[in-house]
């Protein structure tokens, strides 16, 4: 099967876990996660109607998407690994949505940046939160998201949702559960969970944007 069937098997899995679940959202975003693969293997994709995909690294990124994205202007790019405050305006300008918000810092650079260039894409974040707290992993302990909530919640930023990476070879729907919850106490209605191993397990838990790259495009190129 190639990519586009792939993409087509995976829209009918995301269905019926929608229809069995009571907890699955109704309206659920793939995000294709392309990091790694070239045009030739985006475009494809963009033509059979996906609009979008996500990106872990700002630089490849910005050698790969303005080209591809001048064919295809209606495209929705989100930055999913984590961010450099030295990096924060060439992302402002490149994604669409941020889903790595994880410490003040950040989000002062994101403030400082907006205030300065008009030419800001990016309007929509994520807090990524660190579930397992894992010492390597981006994002805040479940423990710091109050404080940081309540300090973007000073500065303005638009914060739509949360995101997670749960450990490798751990059971995910745990991470998943918490981020539900965590998500519920901040009133925050998107939450990004889900990987190709995982998503059907997210779906049920109530995800709204799924992270796919593997299942969609094959294995990774390095
Ligand atoms: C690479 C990546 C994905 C996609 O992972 P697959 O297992 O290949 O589907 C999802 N989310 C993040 C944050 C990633 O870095």
């Amino acid at each position: 099967m190639n990519s586009v069937g792939r993409l087509q098997a995976i829209k009918q899995a995301i269905q019926k876990c929608q229809e069995e679940s009571a907890l699955a959202a109704k309206e659920i975003k793939l995000i294709a996660v392309s990091k790694t693969h070239p045009a030739s293997s985006i475009i494809p994709l963009i033509e059979a109607g996906q609009k979008a995909f996500g990106e872990n690294r700002v630089q490849e990124a910005a050698d790969k998407w303005p080209a591809i994205r001048e064919q295809y202007p209606d495209i929705e790019l989100h930055l999913i690994g984590s961010l450099q405050t030295n990096k924060v305006k060439e992302a402002l300008s490149l994604f669409d949505v941020i889903q790595t918000v994880d410490r003040p810092s950040l989000v002062d650079a994101f403030i400082k940046e907006s205030r300065k260039t008009g030419a800001v894409r990016c309007r929509t974040f994520y807090v990524q939160v660190n579930t397992g707290e894992e010492a390597q992993k981006g994002g805040v302990k479940p423990g710091d998201l109050k404080s940081l909530m309540d300090y973007i919640n000073t500065t303005g930023l638009y914060i739509v949702g949360l995101m997670c990476v749960p450990p490798v070879n751990v059971p995910s729907a745990p991470h998943f559960a918490l981020l539900y919850e965590l998500a519920r106490e901040f009133n925050l209605p998107e939450l990004s969970m889900g990987m190709s191993g995982d998503y059907e397990t997210a779906i049920r838990l109530g995800a709204t944007n799924i992270r796919i790259g593997t299942a969609l495009f094959g294995k990774r190129l390095t």
